[in-house]
């Protein structure tokens, strides 16, 4: 394997998943629904098959979905967009965040990450070259060390990875922390690629996209996608929104890594963003629902449960159970207990800082989370 890539393992979503699979156990990890997207979206992939739309799309998105996109984006942000110029389709977030990174980012460029954070932008900035230096949430609240951002953006500074709703914590960012964020990044002209594929899963305050504060739309590639708010985590569609001098770097990446992305899903994507907003509204009463069987069970189990605000995860302190750290703990649940959450240890520079917290999610069936918190309460 290359070097770039050399200290990367198997993903611990792919591990666990594995893990749940071999012992039978219920998987609170891998953040995937376990039932089934919407049947007018589907309906609209088959047809869509059916007419024809099956050949190669235009590299940066079929017209209808970029419209689409367009239009949500600026129901959510305010923000007005050239679908034309500003909007890239691509093979789910995952592929946008890579694009964004090859696309913007030269060797050595430093690039500052909030940890815990998603495993795959450790990785792409790996493979862009970048300068990774980390910023730590820590619990309770997680909230933005101010003082250790101020005195880690320069300008040597390229990006701020911003993500929020945040995976793994569920930690929204707020206005306050957002304004701090920007400042920062106008005064030393640094950009921000915003990852929120979570933002239709914002429960305790409102979602706000950093790019519609006042002077960063010019600096920030918007990203999100379908699968969250869809449940259709396989289609991997996905997008990114930025200025056309941002979304030149973005598409040349896309255009040789993807090239482009599957015609029918784009089309039953775009009647997917066209629903009206009650869809968004039964998703989040649904999604409420669910979390409270999850955060009352963990609780009732003995776990310190830290507060979730957006997303479909919450984390906990594992601590009071007396295992060894977060893996050891993992391993534990899975093979005594038979429920899978996720370590967190990997979603750290330092994995020390991760060693108390483990993340379950809540995107199931209810049945399935009051089964898992039945087994955690009996047998933990
Ligand atoms: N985003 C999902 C999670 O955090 C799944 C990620 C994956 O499987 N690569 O669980």
């Amino acid at each position: 394997v290359a070097k770039r890539l050399e200290k990367f393992k198997t993903t611990i979503f792919t591990q666990m998943s594995m893990l749940a699979i071999k012992h039978g156990a219920i998987n609170l990890g891998q953040g995937f629904p376990n039932f089934d997207g919407p049947d007018f979206v589907k309906e609209a992939a088959i047809q869509s098959i059916k007419e024809g739309k099956n050949q190669y799309a235009r590299g940066y998105g079929v017209p209808d979905l970029n419209s689409a996109v367009a239009a949500r984006f600026k129901k959510d942000s305010g923000l007005e967009v050239d679908p034309e110029k500003e909007v890239t389709v691509t093979s789910g977030c995952t592929e946008a965040i890579a694009a964004t990174m090859l696309g913007l980012i030269n060797p050595g460029d430093e690039v500052i990450l909030f940890a815990p954070f998603y495993d795959s932008y450790e990785a792409t900035l790996s493979m862009a070259g970048a300068k990774i230096k980390g910023i730590t949430l820590r619990p309770p609240d997680f909230s933005l060390p101010i003082d250790e951002l101020k005195s880690a953006v320069s300008k040597n500074t390229r990006a701020i990875l911003l993500n929020t709703p945040h995976n793994p914590t569920g930690k929204m960012f707020t206005r306050d922390e957002l304004n701090v964020i920007a400042s920062l990044c106008i005064e030393n002209d640094v950009l921000v690629f915003a990852d929120e594929v979570y933002d239709k899963l914002a429960f305790e305050m409102e979602h706000i996209s950093i790019a519609s504060l006042p002077g960063m739309y010019e600096r920030t590639v918007t990203m999100n996608s379908l699968g969250k708010t869809f449940s259709l985590t396989g289609w991997k569609i996905g997008w990114a929104i930025a200025p056309p001098h941002l979304t030149w770097g973005v598409r040349q990446a896309h255009s040789y890594l993807t090239f482009a992305t599957s015609t029918p899903m784009q089309y039953a994507s775009a009647t997917a963003l066209r629903t009206p907003d009650s869809y968004y509204e039964e998703l989040k009463r649904d999604y409420s629902a669910k979390k409270a069987i999850l955060v009352e069970g963990l609780k009732e189990a003995g776990f310190t449960v830290y507060p979730s605000s957006g997303t479909y995860f919450v984390v906990v302190d594992h601590t009071p159970f007396g295992l060894d750290n977060d893996i050891a703990f993992c391993e534990y649940l899975i093979k005594e207990v038979g429920v899978v959450a996720i370590p967190t240890s990997v979603f750290y520079l330092n994995p020390e800082e991760g060693k108390n917290i483990v993340r379950f999610t809540f995107c199931k069936d209810e049945d399935t989370l009051r089964s898992a918190v039945q087994r955690m309460k009996e047998k933990l």
